[in-house]
């Protein structure tokens, strides 16, 4: 299936010439494979290199390539903690970090549509009162309308399935 593969990352990397719409002009910037679970995983506090080629089983070029796009989109920024030998960490910008509403709706889409046996994998609650965070990011318990900032993932009844995968989605923070 690879050949098929390589040929929608290569439709997806195209331009959307004539599409009026900003669903195409988003998916120009965070639409390519992996981008969206490197938002996520930044948004999670997972951000350095090695951490999110751990969590993403991701060849170290693609990864690369894939940060820098989303650096030059800004929807990243790199910042340096060490300097002999160089490291970086990596922030979401103010534009990267309003796309946790869209995370969030596309993780509820996927627990409906494509549900585990277990259920969810991930559950996201309100830091302020342990509430549940809904698909259109309102914590279900206090009512609050909630930011990236407000919100923190936590293992779900189906976490423990991807326990002894590499990339579970709590393996960088073990
Ligand atoms: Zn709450």
């Amino acid at each position: 299936m690879q050949p098929l593969c390589e040929k929608i990352t290569s439709v997806l990397r195209n331009d959307y010439p004539g599409q009026a719409c900003s669903l195409a002009k988003s998916l120009e910037a965070i639409g390519e494979r992996w981008s969206l679970l490197i938002v996520r995983d930044v948004m999670n506090g997972n951000r350095r290199f090695s951490g999110i080629q751990e969590s993403l089983g991701i060849a170290r070029n693609v990864l690369s390539a894939r940060l820098q796009r989303l650096i030059d989109e800004d929807i990243l920024e790199r910042r340096a903690y060490q300097e002999s030998p160089p490291r970086h960490e990596y922030f979401l910008t103010e534009k990267g970090l309003d796309l946790w509403p869209a995370l969030m709706a596309l993780m509820h889409w996927g627990d409906r549509y494509t549900p585990g046996p277990e259920g969810p994998p991930v559950v996201v609650v309100h830091k302020g009162c342990g509430g549940t965070v809904s698909d259109r990011g309102i914590c279900e318990s206090c009512g609050q309308v909630l930011t990236a900032h407000d919100a923190r993932a936590t293992p779900g009844p189906g976490a423990a399935a991807y326990a002894d995968l590499p990339y579970s989605p709590f393996a960088a923070r073990r």
